[in-house]
């Protein structure tokens, strides 16, 4: 296929509106139009569970451009306006109002939608999710001195806004399924320390329990959450912090594949899907970086704006940019906290330094390795530090895991020394 002349992005989140900076960063003179469905221009969403939400919400929190950039960068934003069909016979994106949008070539980019509990009625005014900037002002207009917060899910995103939530003087329960905090990806003792940070702080945390009732309005404005371990919390204000459904209907009801087991559309390693005039990029998108390997769906930062990046260069048929070593950040309880690579069974971890979970800037470093070479490393408050151990997870070098653990020893020419026996 020649390079298209029109390209249509169906969703105006971060990885549509970076793909989008991107093509007109290389040079593509083409027309493209970005059509998404909230009111606003794309935003980044990370903010919306941490400071923004202790602030109060401003409506311009995250926001990538301002409106200026994308009429000086001849970039049409269609906001407002749901993506309703994909004719891919026709080459068309049908928006709900009728409007048809012919494209050479489309990338849906259409995000993920919060999941829902499904025995608390959606539209309740004291039920919130926590994926748009309109559903941080709501929530945030409903944080108070005093207000009693239930968090449904214990996760990144629960953890956060029950944080921010505390910091105004809420009185917050977060009530987790699971037996530990972010146990899928922390080290035990990582997560246990967490958990007694948590508790430290005043956030009531309940493991391995679940709701399984709930009474919308029996209390003056709120809901009583019946608890799978018999017990019951009042809430003025619940969130359901429970996960994300990816946005694949469009794709699918086009035909196109979705990976069975990660939920997201199917795309290879340029973030191609089945159809050569389709890609699929960001939370929505499940990619086989190798042919014959495991879909991947990845919902974070950085990888939104690396398929953005990566569909971009595809569309123009362009050498594909380099895929980061995967990384993530969170704010928790405080402390921020950095993630190098991803938690596997039989790991062994390192610790460097101590800190008491109560600690007001606690710093500590824990790294997994495999057969001596780190492929798991968090940091808490020592992104820093991460930082400078990247190459070692990079160039897959061994460390002297002893060394690494004494607080004595420099990370800097310790990573030299350790890249130069490996090499
Ligand atoms: C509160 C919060 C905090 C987060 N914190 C972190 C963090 O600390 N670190 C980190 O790494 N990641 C974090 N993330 C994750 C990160 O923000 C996401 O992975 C990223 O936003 C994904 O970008 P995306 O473009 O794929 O999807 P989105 O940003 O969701 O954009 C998709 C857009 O498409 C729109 N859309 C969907 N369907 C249609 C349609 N049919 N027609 C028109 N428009 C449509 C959606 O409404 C949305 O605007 C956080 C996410 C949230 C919600």
């Amino acid at each position: 296929m020649a390079v298209p002349a029109s390209i249509v992005i169906v969703g105006a989140g971060q990885a549509g509106a970076v793909a989008a900076r991107t093509l007109r960063e290389r040079g593509y003179a083409g027309v493209i139009t970005l059509v998404g469905d909230e009111a606003h221009l794309p935003y980044e969403r990370p903010p919306l569970s941490k400071e923004a939400l202790g602030a109060g919400v401003d409506a311009g929190v995250g926001r990538l451009h301002p409106a200026q950039y994308y009429a000086d960068h001849d970039i049409r934003v269609v906001s407002g306006a749901v993506a309703s069909a994909l004719d891919r016979a026709q080459r068309e994106v049908v928006l709900a109002d009728g409007r048809r949008l012919p494209y050479d070539a489309c990338l849906l980019a259409t995000g993920g939608r919060a999941r829902r509990l499904p025995l608390l009625p959606e539209r309740l005014p004291n039920v919130h999710v926590l994926r748009t900037l309109d559903d941080a002002m709501a929530l945030g207009a409903a944080l108070a001195p005093g207000v009693r917060l239930a968090v449904v899910g214990g996760g990144f995103l629960g953890l956060e806004a029950a944080w921010t939530a505390s910091q105004r003087g809420a009185a917050v329960t977060v009530i987790e399924g699971a037996p530990a905090l972010l146990g899928r990806v922390l080290p035990p003792v990582l997560s246990e320390w967490l958990l007694l940070r948590a508790r430290a702080a005043g956030l009531d945390v309940r493991l391995e329990v679940s709701v399984c009732g709930a009474v919308p309005g029996a209390t003056a404005a709120g809901t009583t959450l019946a608890l799978s371990d018999g017990n019951q919390i009042e809430a003025d204000q619940v969130l359901v912090a429970i996960g994300l459904v990816p946005n694949t209907e469009l794709a699918s009801s086009a035909g196109l594949p979705l990976c069975a087991a990660t939920a997201g559309v199917l795309v290879d390693a340029d973030c191609r899907t089945a159809d050569p005039h389709v890609w699929a990029a960001g939370d929505c998108a499940s990619q086989c970086r190798e042919p014959d390997a495991q879909a991947v769906r990845t919902e974070s930062w950085q990888n939104a704006n690396t398929h953005g990046a990566i569909a971009a260069a595809s569309l123009l048929q362009a050498e594909r940019p380099v895929t980061p070593y995967p990384w993530f950040w969170t704010d928790q309880l405080g402390c921020n906290i950095q993630i190098l690579g991803a938690a596997q069974p039989g790991l062994q971890y390192v610790m460097r330094g101590t800190a008491q979970p109560a600690d007001d800037a606690p710093r500590l470093l824990a790294v997994g390795l495999r057969e001596g070479v780190p492929v798991h490393g968090v940091a808490i408050n020592a992104g820093g530090d991460l930082r400078v151990l990247r190459p070692l997870f990079e160039q897959a070098a061994a460390i002297d895991a002893h060394a690494f653990a004494d607080p004595a020893c420099a990370l800097k020419p310790f990573v030299k020394s350790c890249l130069q026996r490996s090499a």
